[in-house]
């Protein structure tokens, strides 16, 4: 059983997080992710008490060896005065280094003890970036906002993780409460303050599902990987490529999602008509067949427009006509070629990493 703090010492004691992180912080942990902060006061620190200690041993050398002689004894009282002023100021110094640090320490364990839960995503590699969603509201109406910004990810269990790996974070704000929003928010990714993986997956769970949502939703409106804050007042719709009020999304896309009397969805996920593929088509394979029904499905152009974009954009079930459903493409065969589905569209999502180095920060760009 773990003691909570009494009172929060350096956290608004006012606001109280939707979702508390209720994480204990490894110290060693958060030194090896954010080590700037701690080793200018730690380093410092060291250094005057170093330096205190060797003063004191030289002069408590020379006292005795002083007595010792006999000589110059009336030289001690002031010489005693000289190392108590000295003792004095190295005190001060130590001790104002201390509380500094003493008060970070308790700052950084209500960080993650009282903060807020947010859920975050990997979006770069190099640096490795995490965009965090969150509803910046201190009122009733919302807030959504996403940030983009540097985490020290490499210090994972595993190393940097891949993009759009989902990450939990937990986050203090800052702001004036009357203005209806908080100004920014510091989200730090819960990985680098604990290795403890319980800790780590309870907080990963008590994100819901809508938060998530937005976070991708939210990502798919920004199309960036730039650090900064962003406003996310409406989203991109994936479907239609028309702007929906955010709130209004899931109810919006429910409705491209639907299934239709064949069994397949009404619409399906592309890219804006802008950014599709724009070169000829006849070079690719456009109709595959399911050979356990022998049906011919043809492929539509604006997916073969988009997928030539961004080959990461549908998972591995494709639409067959005959069996209105949905079948792995390592059932499917193109027509064109007979090459395997499956084989072709590992190869497009190959080709793509070879070209940009790692897979597209989000699935709509
Ligand atoms: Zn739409
Ligand atoms: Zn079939």
């Amino acid at each position: 059983m773990v003691k909570k703090p009494q009172r929060p010492l350096t956290v608004d004691g006012s606001t109280h997080a939707s979702n508390p992180g209720n994480l204990l912080v490894n110290y060693f942990y958060w030194i090896r992710s954010f080590p700037r902060k701690p080793i200018q006061l730690i380093l410092p620190l060291a250094i005057l008490v170093v330096l205190a200690f060797l003063t004191n041993w030289i002069f408590g050398f020379a006292l005795f060896a002083v007595l010792r002689e006999g000589k110059s004894l009336h030289l001690i009282p002031s010489a005693l005065f000289g190392i108590a002023v000295f003792n004095i100021f190295f005190g001060i110094g130590i001790f104002w280094f201390l509380k500094k640090l003493i008060f970070l320490a308790i700052r950084i364990r209500e960080h993650f003890f009282y903060g807020c839960v947010n859920p975050g995503v990997v979006v770069a590699l190099k640096p490795p970036l995490i965009a965090v969603f969150t509803d910046l509201t201190t009122g009733k109406t919302p807030h959504y906002t996403i940030k983009i910004l540097p985490q020290p990810l490499k210090w994972m269990k595993n190393g940097v993780p891949p993009v759009g790996t989902r990450l939990a974070t937990v986050a203090l704000y800052e702001g004036n409460l009357r203005k209806g929003y908080w100004d920014d928010f510091y989200p730090v990714v819960v990985d680098c303050v604990t290795g403890n993986q319980t800790d780590i997956q309870r907080v990963l769970q008590s994100i819901p599902d809508w938060e998530w949502e937005h976070l991708e939703v939210g990502l798919g409106y920004l199309r960036t990987t730039k650090p900064g804050l962003y406003t996310i007042p409406f989203v991109r719709c994936a479907f239609c490529h028309q702007l929906v009020f955010l709130p209004l999304y899931p109810m919006h896309k429910d409705k491209h999602t639907k299934l239709g009397a064949d069994g397949q969805m009404t619409d399906h996920v592309t890219i804006h008509p802008e950014r599709r593929y724009q070169g000829v088509l006849d070079v690719v394979p456009q109709a595959y067949i399911h050979p356990n029904c022998g049906g011919i499905t043809r492929m539509p152009e604006e997916i073969i427009r988009s997928y030539l974009v961004n080959p990461f954009l549908y998972n591995e079930y494709t639409f067959c006509c005959e069996c209105n459903n949905y079948i792995h493409q390592k059932e499917l065969y193109w027509c064109e070629t007979g090459q395997c589905l499956a084989d072709y569209f590992q190869e497009l999502q190959q080709d793509y990493i070879r070209q940009h180095g790692d897979r597209p920060p989000n699935p709509f760009v």
